[in-house]
C-alpha cells in the first residue's frame, strides 16, 4: 500500500491521466515571480533579499516549485507521513514543467546530493524522502547522483531543545564528506535536493561543508520552501 502510483493531480486530486493538472501548474508558476535569487524568500521587485545582500549564505542559488501553504502542501504530507513515495514522481514532473531543461543546464549542475536522515529517522520513516527525489531527477534529467559521499555523523541531539546558537553549532558539527568519494565533491557544480526548506541553516551549513571539501558551486533544487515559523512545531522535518 505504502507505493500505490497517485492516479490524480497530485495537488488537488482531480482526476487525469498526467501527475498534476494544467490549473495546478499554473498556480505553481505564478508563484515563482518576486523571490530571492540565492534563497528564494519573497522580495519586492529585486533579485536579491536584504538578508542575502547583507550576509549572503554559502550555496548559490535556491529553487522551489511553491511555498509551504500552497496547492502541493497536502500531498508533502502525504508524501512524508502517509509514506506515498510515488508521489516523488509528481514533484519531479511539475519541477520539470515549471523549470525546463534550460535551467539546470544553465547551472551545469554535475552531481545531485540527497541530504542524508540520521539513522533513527531514516528507520522510523524507512525512506529517505529527499533520496527518492534524487533519483528521479537523476533519472529524467540524466545527472548523476550520489547517495553517501554527503554523511551525517553520530552527534545529533534533539534539535527541538536547543536554542538558535546551539543549533547552529551542532549543526556544524552533523555532515561529513566520506574522503573515499571526494573526486564527486571536488570542482563539481552540486545540485542540493531537499523536500522543505525552512530556514535554509541545514542547507547552508551542508554547502559550506561541500565548498571546504571543493565543490566549485552549490545550489539548492526544494520543493516547497517556507518561511513560516509554525512548520517546525507542525511538521518536523
Ligand atoms: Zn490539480
Ligand atoms: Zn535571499
Amino acid at each position: 500500500m505504502k507505493f500505490l502510483l497517485p492516479t490524480a493531480c497530485i495537488a488537488c486530486q482531480g482526476f487525469q491521466q498526467s501527475t498534476i493538472c494544467e490549473k495546478c501548474l499554473n498556480l505553481l508558476k505564478q508563484s515563482q515571480v518576486n523571490r530571492c535569487h540565492v534563497c528564494a524568500s519573497p522580495t519586492i521587485n529585486n533579485q536579491y533579499c536584504s538578508t542575502c545582500q547583507i550576509k549572503p549564505p554559502h550555496f548559490d542559488s535556491t529553487l522551489c516549485l511553491d511555498y509551504y501553504g500552497g496547492c502541493l502542501t497536502d500531498a508533502m504530507h502525504r508524501y512524508k507521513y502517509q509514506y506515498q513515495v510515488a508521489l516523488a514522481h509528481g514533484f519531479i514532473d511539475a519541477w520539470i514543467s515549471i523549470y525546463g531543461k534550460e535551467f539546470y543546464e544553465s547551472q551545469s549542475i554535475d552531481v545531485v546530493l540527497p541530504i542524508p536522515l540520521s539513522y533513527k529517522k531514516l528507520h522510523q520513516r524507512g525512506f529517505n524522502q529527499s533520496w527518492e527525489l534524487c533519483k528521479r531527477f537523476s533519472k529524467k534529467l540524466r545527472i548523476k547522483r550520489h547517495g553517501t559521499v554527503l554523511m551525517r555523523s553520530h552527534l545529533e541531539e534533539n534539535q527541538a531543545l536547543a536554542n538558535k546558537t546551539e543549533r547552529l553549532m551542532r549543526l556544524s558539527n552533523v555532515f561529513e564528506i566520506d574522503r573515499s568519494s571526494i573526486n564527486w565533491i571536488q570542482g563539481k557544480n552540486i545540485a542540493l535536493v531537499d523536500d522543505v526548506m525552512t530556514t535554509g541553516a541545514t542547507l547552508n551549513t551542508i554547502a559550506q561543508v561541500l565548498k571546504d571539501f571543493g565543490a566549485q558551486s552549490v545550489h539548492n533544487w526544494v520543493i516547497l520552501r517556507t518561511p513560516l515559523k509554525k512548520y517546525a512545531e507542525c511538521c518536523p522535518s
